[in-house]
């Protein structure tokens, strides 16, 4: 395989080569074309075939299926949304935020039973979010209270002795959210599509999307319907500059760790973690016993640019070992094998969308930010339905159509991304100092999608 797709994450490098796909080779028609081949295309695909099997669905990749964030994240298979449910509720009454946390829970089992059809460690142990100071022990309970309160999730408290991260005063544990590979569940989900007769045409760079048109570097082709799937490159593409912000997030995994590591430190295979700190950090055991653990902490880039060289930094490098170690001090003399990162994509007021426009007849979806892994299943069935004019519960959650402001132009977003990654930082060490919840963090909190 090539080293620099090897190098794009742990998931990369381990599922080992993979056969290029052809490109897209002169003109070509479709009654579906898809721009780009990461989740949220392929889910959309896997489930227009459910709805109508007849369909002749195309999906256009610039580089190669899993290249962008799908291929490089986490594998926290949550059923977190990048607004809480009590901003849903705000934004959209109170049955709308509870219809959209039920379908967000039931989308992790939804994707979880593609596991008896190929393997991608799936494995649902819920998350640990622990409390490791009062005032994180204070949100954590906040948190679980506000859970309780609107009675649909299922996160309760755990003391001290039943976890085994440093300094840690208990946890809040959500039993919804699974650990998967995340680049076994993207090929395997490629591979599927196409012995169900998908065309996936890796290499060819979307230039332009307008209404039975989508342009690339090598033929046009025309389509009855198209959907744009591209998240945190969304600003490459004309016309949607402002649209997404790419934000990049940063990962490491370790060498494998012995099962008596695991023991100790109180992580069985499933379980994913964070803490309540402000700048996040997310992190699993493997199915083969070694940390993936990534966190923010990389700058924004100037105009929304994407490069290679911003996948690696090695300050925030050097940040997560330090944060990994320090919340498993056992961890210390562990080998860091893989270093990446990948951009993510934000919407201006951090609310995931879906839309479809039977006028254009182009859909959408995307704004997922760090969230994406079972959002984008969620999104693959509602642009089905919304796609086929199906009738159902999920055209009609709140997120359909939601159409978030557009980010300011520069200077002002590269400051204001800027320094909303600064805050939270500055938030982490305030609390630190003065033992209380952070001011700069209820200031700027809302601004960056807290
Ligand atoms: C480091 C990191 C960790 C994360 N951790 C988690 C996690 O643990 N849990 C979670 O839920 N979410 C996580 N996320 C977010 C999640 O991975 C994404 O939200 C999700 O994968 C988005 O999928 P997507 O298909 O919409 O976008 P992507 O996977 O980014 O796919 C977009 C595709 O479009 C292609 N493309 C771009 N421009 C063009 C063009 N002009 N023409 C053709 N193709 C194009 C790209 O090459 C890419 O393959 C993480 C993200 C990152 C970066």
């Amino acid at each position: 395989m090539d080293q620099a797709l090897i190098a794009l994450s742990y998931w990369h490098d381990s599922v080992g080569a993979a056969a290029p796909r052809a490109g897209l080779d002169g003109d070509a028609d479709a009654d579906v074309a898809i721009v780009g081949g990461g989740l949220t295309g392929l889910w959309t695909a896997w489930y227009l075939l459910e709805r109508d099997p007849a369909l002749r669905i195309v999906v256009l990749e610039k580089e190669v299926v899993g290249f962008g964030a799908s291929g490089r994240n986490g594998g926290w298979c949550s059923a977190l949304f990048p607004r809480s449910t009590a901003s849903l509720e705000r934004a959209h009454g109170r049955e709308a935020a509870l219809a959209m946390r039920r379908a967000m829970i039931a989308t992790v089992d939804e994707v979880g039973a593609f596991s008896s059809s190929w393997d991608f460690d799936f494995a649902k142990g819920g998350t640990l979010a622990y409390a490791r100071s009062a005032v994180q022990e204070r949100a954590a309970r906040a948190e679980i209270a506000e859970a309780d309160a609107f009675g649909v999730d299922d996160i309760g408290w755990r003391g001290a002795a039943e976890v085994g991260a440093a300094g840690a005063l208990g946890a809040a544990f959500d039993r919804h959210c699974a650990r998967l590979h995340p680049g076994k569940l993207v090929r395997g989900l490629a591979l599927a599509l196409e012995a169900r007769g998908v065309r996936i045409l890796e290499g060819t760079e979307v230039t332009e999307v307008s209404s039975g048109r989508v342009t690339t570097l090598r033929g046009v082709v025309t389509a009855e319907k198209v959907v744009v799937a591209t998240e945190g490159y969304t600003a490459t593409l004309p016309g949607s500059r402002r649209r997404i912000l790419p934000l990049y997030s940063l990962m490491i995994a370790t060498e494998p760790l012995p099962v008596s590591f695991w023991d100790e430190v109180r992580l069985p295979h499933g379980t994913t973690f964070t803490d309540y700190r402000h700048l996040l950090i997310y992190g699993q055991r493997t199915a083969d016993d070694r940390f993936a653990f990534g966190g923010r902490g990389a700058r924004y880039h100037w105009g929304s640019a994407i490069r290679p060289a911003y996948d690696r930094v090695p300050r925030v490098f050097e940040h997560l070992r330090r944060a990994l170690v320090d919340l498993f001090p056992a961890a210390a003399d562990a080998e860091v094998t893989h270093r990446w990162g990948g951009p993510l994509g934000v919407p201006r007021d951090w609310h995931a969308a879906v839309e479809y426009d039977p006028a254009t007849r182009i859909g959408r979806a995307g704004g997922y930010v760090g969230d994406g892994l079972s959002t984008t299943n969620l999104a693959g069935r509602t642009l089905a339905d919304l796609l086929t004019g199906a009738d159902s519960e999920l055209v009609r959650l709140p997120w359909v159509n939601h159409r978030s402001p557009d980010w300011e132009p520069e200077p002002l977003r590269f400051l204001g991304a800027n320094a909303g990654m600064l805050a939270m930082a500055a938030a982490d060490t305030e609390e630190r100092l003065t033992g209380r919840r952070s001011v700069i963090a209820r200031v700027m909190g809302p601004l960056v999608g807290h």
